[in-house]
């Protein structure tokens, strides 16, 4: 067998383990929140995640979700246009639309839950609740407190204070520090991006998709290292790569799926289906997480 076939064969092995995953991060970009055609919000594919994380919950799963989309529902709430928000507006502005955007957000989450009975939880962070021990200590228990009370906690950036250079800036990075600090073993982010290739598959189209990587070699980081991010969301393949390198070295398998087909993926990624780009736990000795903090 050569080698693109034996890696297939591991694939497949592989993601049979994926159901027995104990404790699951689900990262949600704002492109997968909102109708391409408006930027407006999307409650149907709002509902269906709900549905979604609710199963994995009624399987006995720890759940917790990743979301973007405060600055988007803000935008949203405060009429503002895409472009002009994303090419003229400034900071405060930002915030401010941020502020407007998660308190609608986890009201539209509460009700979308509370149809599954399922109770949510707002937890805001920083890249200080992530590096100051006491701050990390806090949110472990805290976390731990609300998976152990049955509640499924919905993490964001707290993006109306935090500063421009002390900011995480994307959910894909926030996403992996969630999944390292809760001893999660699986982190799957969801975007409108199907996962890695070879090359930038928007400018080359002779780029090969990549299902599976074993090891994350810097052959495979500079893949991804000069994409952008998609319409809505701050993050690109490069940051999405950061949050790879966090999720392995912590020992958590982590997937990049796109939402094309809505997300109803996350159950059939669940049970094993050959969708987007697994990148396999590699757990490193001595892991520490501030070492990769200073990277974002
Ligand atoms: N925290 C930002 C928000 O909720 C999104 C960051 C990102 O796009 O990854 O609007």
């Amino acid at each position: 067998m050569d080698r693109i076939s034996a890696l297939a064969v591991e694939n497949d092995r592989y993601r049979m383990g994926l159901r027995d995953r104990k404790r699951i991060v689900i990262k949600i970009g704002s492109s997968s929140l909102l109708h391409k055609e408006t930027a407006r919000l999307d409650y149907h594919q709002i509902d269906i995640l709900a549905r979604e994380l609710s199963d994995l919950k009624n399987r006995g799963k720890d759940v917790i979700l990743v979301s973007s989309g405060a600055a988007a529902a803000g935008r949203e709430a405060l009429k503002m246009d895409l472009d002009v928000y994303k090419n003229e507006t400034e900071m405060n502005v930002k915030q401010a639309c941020a502020a407007v955007g998660q308190a609608r957000l986890m009201m539209i989450y509460q009700k979308a839950f509370e149809e599954y009975n399922q109770l949510t939880a707002q937890v805001l962070m920083s890249r200080a609740t992530a590096s100051n021990p006491t701050s990390k200590e806090n949110l472990n228990n805290t976390m731990t407190e609300l998976l152990r009370l049955g509640v499924i906690p919905i993490v964001n950036e707290n993006d109306s204070v935090a500063t421009a250079e002390f900011s995480l800036g994307d959910n894909d990075n926030l996403s992996a520090i969630v999944a390292s600090l809760m001893g999660a073993d699986l982190l799957i982010l969801l975007s409108d991006v199907r996962g890695l290739y070879t090359d930038d598959p928007r400018r080359n189209k002779d780029a090969q998709f990549i299902s599976y990587v074993p090891h994350l070699t810097e052959q495979y980081l500079n893949m991804g290292k000069d994409s952008t991010g998609s319409g809505a969301g701050t993050g690109g393949m490069a940051t999405k790569l950061h949050a790879a390198k966090i999720a392995a070295a912590s020992g958590c398998d982590m997937i990049i799926a796109s939402t094309e087909n809505g997300t109803g993926v996350i159950y059939d990624i669940v049970e094993g289906a050959n969708i987007g780009t697994l990148f396999r736990a590699d757990k490193e000795q001595g892991f520490d997480l501030s070492r990769y903090l200073d990277e974002i």
